[in-house]
This record gives C-alpha cells, structure tokens and sequence, in this order.
C-alpha cells in the first residue's frame, strides 16, 4: 500500500465559525459548503485530521472533556454527511506554557505520518492564520492554504509580506476544490 495524503484542518475560523473560546457544543456552525468539500477530498483518498489549539483549556476557561464534546459533535455532524475523520489533534496549552503540538510546531503531523502512514509531500494543510501555515512548512506539507472565513481575511491584510507560496481561497470548500484539482494522484 503507498502513502496516503492527508488534509489537516484547522478548527476555528476554518471549518467551524470562529465564536472567541467557543466551547459548548450547540455553539458549533460548520462554514457553509464544508462538508461536501471534504467529502470529495475523502473520496479522492485523503484522510483527514483536526489539528487545533485550544488554549482557552491551559487558561483555565473550559476543559478538555469540553472539548472531547464539541469534537464528538463536529464528528457526528459530519459523519451524518459521510466525512469521516482520522483523527483529532489538541494542543491545550496557553501560548506561555510548554507544548509539544502547539502549532505551529509541526510535531501533531509527524506523529500522524507516523501512525497513519501518511505522505506529507502530497499532503496540505488549511487554516485561517499565519501559524497554520507556518505548521504545514514546518512538517513539509505540499502547500498550506489559507481561507479567507475567520481571521483569514486580516491575516491576508496585515501578514500579505509573510504568506510565501501559501495558496489564498474564499473558504474550505474552495480549498478543498484547488487540493483536488492540483493534488497528484
Ligand atoms: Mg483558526
């Protein structure tokens, strides 16, 4: 069996509506288009992980069981759609705490290489601030892309300078048709 390419997602801002420490799963609302976005990239082979920091948890705000319960619903909503996840990645430390996966360390997707076989050199990653696209270069990811839901749109104002070769798209759904239109099989 050859490698298989993967998507990482961010979470907030990207597949989900960022809501400042959102925590609670009724809060939840998918980015409109998402699912059949991921759905198609599924089909097409990739598996598909949620890398996400949630620092609102090492700031004390809510807990990781809070967050066990908003991932159990997003999981549950997309499977009802027939996206499937492989995994879901946390970083829980505030910014002044040590991590180990806090992006944009790129150590959340080395360890999915590891455990899922995965060809990072045909995989991408998607999110809507420099430090998702920072984490893609960091792990050797073909292209990072960034969306334009979230704080995409400012990031794409204040950090134009810093973006490189990252890939700008309206949301997931567009970044999921440029991935499948220019992945290599
Ligand atoms: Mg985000």
């Amino acid at each position: 069996m050859p490698s298989s390419p993967a998507l990482f997602l961010d979470r907030d801002g990207t597949l989900i509506l960022d809501k400042h420490y959102l925590h609670k799963p009724e809060e939840v609302e998918f980015v409109p288009g998402s699912a059949a976005g991921l759905r198609a990239l599924q089909e097409a082979g990739f598996l598909l992980f949620i890398v996400t920091n949630q620092s609102g948890v090492g700031r004390g705000y809510f807990s990781l069981a809070d967050v066990d319960r908003v991932h159990a619903h997003i999981e549950a909503e997309l499977a009802a759609e027939d996206v499937t996840f492989d995994g879901f990645y946390v970083a829980p430390e505030a910014p002044d705490q040590p991590s180990r996966g806090r992006k944009p360390s790129p150590a959340f997707l080395l360890e999915a290489a590891a455990d899922f076989d995965l060809d990072l050199s045909r995989s991408y990653i998607v999110g809507d601030k420099l430090i998702d696209l920072e984490t893609g270069w960091n792990a050797g990811c073909a292209r990072s892309l960034l969306v334009r839901t979230g704080y995409g749109s400012a990031t794409e104002e204040t950090q134009g300078t810093e973006l490189r070769d990252a890939v700008v798209v309206d949301d997931l759904a567009a970044a999921c048709a440029w991935i499948l239109k220019h992945h290599t099989a």
